[in-house]
C-alpha cells in the first residue's frame, strides 16, 4: 500500500490529479489517500516531484535491512 511522508509532501495536488480511481484528497494541505478506493497502480509515487509517496516494501525494505544488520551484530 502507498503511505505518504506527510514530511515531505508540499500539497502540491499533483497526485490529486494523476490518480485514475481519485483515491487521493487533500486535508490540511497534505495528501491523503483512501486505501479503499487505491488499486495500487504506483502512478502518484512516479509523479510526486517530492517523492514523498512511498510504498510499504519500502518501509518494509529498511526495516529487513536493519534485522539482518542487528542479526549480523548479534552472532
Ligand atoms: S497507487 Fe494509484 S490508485 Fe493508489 S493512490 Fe496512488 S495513483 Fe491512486
Ligand atoms: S504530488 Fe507529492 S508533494 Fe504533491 S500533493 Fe501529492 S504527495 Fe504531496
Amino acid at each position: 500500500m502507498p503511505w505518504v511522508d506527510k514530511d515531505e509532501c508540499v500539497g502540491c495536488g499533483i497526485c490529486v490529479g494523476e490518480c485514475p480511481v481519485n483515491a487521493i484528497s487533500m486535508k490540511n494541505g497534505k495528501a491523503v489517500i483512501n486505501m479503499k478506493k487505491c488499486i495500487r497502480c504506483k502512478k502518484c509515487h512516479e509523479v510526486c516531484p517530492k517523492k514523498a509517496i512511498r510504498h510499504d516494501s519500502e518501509r518494509n525494505q529498511k526495516e529487513v535491512y536493519k534485522n539482518e544488520n542487528s542479526n549480523k551484530f548479534n552472532r
